[in-house]
């Protein structure tokens, strides 16, 4: 437990700060990707040939590359159409996750557009010979409806969850010289790497929905790091979304799709869109059935030996009781894990566990079983415990502002597990965990009756003022204020799919509700005060493996109310980075920390 302090100041105190928000993703402000589209239309184009032979001659240490290195534009886009279809063919026996998170915006006068409603798809895609997706979640009858009801008339928006994850590749079907032109832009740096940008256009007669846009190719193996554009021509009674779709190199070799940004709609003066909107995708669990079984397998039996036999004579009634359901806890946290929708423990895992210490420390809390905690991968904002595991969303440790929020709602869970309300044990018996990854939700759940949440409410805030965090809880107090205030708006990001929702069916906060009547009021124009962060700013995900860690990065100023954004969806902006040479298991944390070789 000592050993954590240092860990608390490393990685809260910094990143946890208020002022950390804005900057994550779209950080890079400076980024000469930020010069605009029309900017860039003006920006010289080099004679194509004299291009690649300058950027080999920069770049000697790209030994492979350099043995067939092109020598023209033209040899550059062969390439990279290649590579294009290596990676398809590598992710044809992939069923990665995708989940989209997409607010629709109206305008306010004082924080220009703000979500109206909010809508929210997990689903597992299956990209063999065509990409293909099965749901997690029932399917959004009304968010349908309302689409091909609200503005049918000049626009019918065949939307399907599946249209976000489309700009996973730019064609599936026929991405070659045959059906578009290339046309070489310049050259340009994402993060790291150096990129070659190419605009795409479909050849005439191609067909419909063929990709317009850019892409960048980067300049070693020529791989697409970046697709951003739309599809063309439009069908008579259709649109196509624009997209912004990223890859990270997380294996050698390939750069797999990661991010997805979609924008439609603008509030500019004048326009005629009678629909905006923003969303987020984010792809991830790639190497879940292949790899990541064998760990658990590993991982799993080293546990039992260490924890499950302490003494060699048979258990006690009670220790009977105890070990029957840390085998619940296990099986559910592993089946969780495995359905890609809890991250494998990691680093992100103590920097939670150490503000649970210090609850449980300045508490005296005296527990049989220690308490874990874990990161579901998800973006709702939701916490549950099973067993003396305490789970919390990515999104929600994304728009906590500071480390006393993230006290606030652990110490939620804690009093569960203190007050025994956590039996579950009926999830030690195995076939309980046999059914199918999508089906999850519908066979697990972690919800409380309303006595015991009260009664985990009441306690909480017992362990909140015994704490470090005694003296810090207007910010806690104004970030559930401010989550009040949005819940009418943000239904989705607030329904919780496995343990209870902060709020109730009318959109009222129930949980901690006694904390948001202290403290401060919520004010949008006092700059200092954030109540709320974006989403997406504090965990990274690789989209691989699973893994989450903390992001690293520098605060950014906030200037006014409209950059505040709390709960909301912005661009995507990750640093590109090329993958360690030991091409071990596309750990982003070693990537991003390691300088390119040129
Ligand atoms: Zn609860």
């Amino acid at each position: 437990m000592r050993t954590w302090k240092w860990m608390l100041t490393a990685f809260l105190l910094i990143t946890l700060s208020a002022m950390a928000q804005q900057t994550a993703d779209q950080s890079s402000t400076s980024s000469p990707v930020q010069a605009s589209a029309a900017a860039s239309q003006t920006a010289t184009t080099p004679a194509p040939t004299a291009q690649p032979a300058a950027t080999q001659a920069a770049n000697p240490a790209s030994a492979s590359a350099a043995a067939a290195a092109p020598t023209t534009m033209d040899q550059v886009v062969d390439r990279s159409i290649v590579r294009e279809h290596a990676l398809m063919d590598m992710l044809k026996t992939r069923t990665p996750l995708v989940e989209t998170y997409l607010q629709n915006l109206k305008s306010d006068q004082k924080l220009g557009p703000v979500p109206s409603e909010d809508h929210y798809f997990l689903g597992r895609l299956d990209l063999g010979e065509a990409v293909d997706r099965r749901d997690y979640l029932s399917k959004d009858e009304s968010f349908e409806k309302n689409l091909l009801g609200g503005v049918s008339k000049l626009f019918k928006f065949e939307y399907k969850p599946m249209g976000f994850s489309w700009m996973i590749f730019a064609d599936r079907e026929d991405f070659d010289r045959g059906h578009y032109s290339f046309k070489y832009v310049r050259r340009e740096f994402l993060g790291e790497v150096r990129c070659l940008v190419f605009d795409v256009t479909p050849k005439k007669d191609a067909g419909k929905g063929r990709f317009l846009g850019r892409i960048w190719v980067e300049d070693q193996d020529y791989n697409i790091v970046r697709l951003n554009g739309t599809y063309a021509p439009r069908p008579k009674n259709a649109m196509y979304f624009h997209m912004d779709s990223w890859r990270l190199n997380l294996i050698p070799g390939y750069w797999v799709p990661a991010y997805i940004y979609s924008e439609e709609g603008d509030f500019s003066y004048g326009a005629k869109d009678k629909m905006a909107f923003k969303a987020q995708s984010r792809i991830w669990g790639y190497d879940l059935k292949k790899g990541g079984k064998e760990d658990e397998l590993t991982s799993l039996r080293v546990d039992s030996v260490k924890d499950e036999t302490p003494s060699t004579t048979d258990a006690s009634p009670l220790e009977a009781q105890r070990q029957w359901q840390q085998q619940a806890e296990d099986n559910v946290v592993e089946r969780l894990q495995e359905s890609g929708l809890v991250a494998p423990d990691g680093e992100v895992d103590k920097v939670l566990q150490t503000v649970v210490n210090n609850l449980i420390v300045t508490n005296n809390i005296d527990l049989p079983r220690p308490v874990r905690t874990r990161v579901m991968i998800t973006s709702p904002l939701e916490t549950f415990s099973v067993g003396n595991t305490i789970v919390v969303s990515r999104g929600l440790i994304d728009v906590l502002p500071d480390e006393a929020s993230l006290a606030m709602v652990l110490s939620h869970e804690l009093a569960h597990i203190v007050l025994g309300h956590n039996l579950g044990s009926k999830f030690a018996f195995n076939d309980r965990m046999l059914f199918s990854d999508e089906s999850t939700y519908n066979n697990f759940g972690f919800r409380h009756n309303p006595d015991e949440e009260t009664a985990a409410d009441t306690k909480a805030m017992d362990l909140l003022k015994n704490s470090p965090y005694a003296q810090k809880l207007d910010v806690p107090s104004l970030f559930l204020k401010e989550l009040s205030e949005r819940a009418p708006s943000l239904n989705a990001l607030l329904t919780a799919h496995l343990g209870n929702s902060f709020t109730n069916d009318k959109g009222q906060l129930v949980r901690l509700s006694a904390l948001a009547t202290t403290g401060p009021a919520l004010d949008p124009n006092k700059l200092d005060q954030i109540a709320a962060l974006p989403m997406g700013g504090r965990v990274k995900l690789n989209a691989w493996n699973d893994r989450v860690e903390l992001t690293k990065s520098a605060p950014v100023a906030i200037t006014s109310a409209r950059d505040k954004m709390p709960f909301e969806v912005t661009p995507f902006f990750p640093r590109l980075s090329r993958i360690t040479s030991d091409g071990n298991g596309g750990n982003p944390t070693s990537a991003s920390n390691t300088a390119p070789t040129n």
